[in-house]
């Protein structure tokens, strides 16, 4: 692993938007993790439709690039000031974007979002 996402990984930050976000109590860097597609702290529900089963590492990936915001404030953010807004010069986060996202244009980025971050029944 990349030198980067280990240190993503031990951040302190990044450990305390995980915990509030996974299975309570347990720290799993590895494995299935709940992430909530709406973040309990802003609203989101503690139901199947909210919540996404993803493996440790890019649930806190997201975390650590999107902090508790909401699918509708990251593709908003995205559409008016692009991935930049995000990575922020960031090594580290130019590194998660490109674990989460890959190649992919910023359009395709928001469409996966769309489909993959956010609870379809908000997604008209
Ligand atoms: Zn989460």
């Amino acid at each position: 692993m990349a030198k980067c996402l280990k240190k993503i990984r031990k951040s302190k930050k990044h450990r305390k938007y995980s915990k509030k976000c996974s299975n309570a109590g347990q720290n799993r860097p590895r494995g299935a993790t709940r992430h909530h597609l709406v973040p309990r702290s802003r609203g989101g529900k503690n139901n199947s439709e909210n919540i996404k089963v993803i493996d440790g590492l890019p649930h806190q990936l997201w975390h650590r690039l999107f902090l508790n915001w909401t699918p509708r404030e990251v593709i908003k953010a995205l559409k008016a000031c692009g991935r930049d807004f995000f990575i922020r010069d960031s090594k580290e986060l130019e590194q998660a974007w490109q674990y989460l996202f890959g190649g992919r244009s910023d359009e395709a980025v928001i469409e996966c979002i769309k489909r993959d971050w956010s609870p379809q029944t908000t997604v008209a």
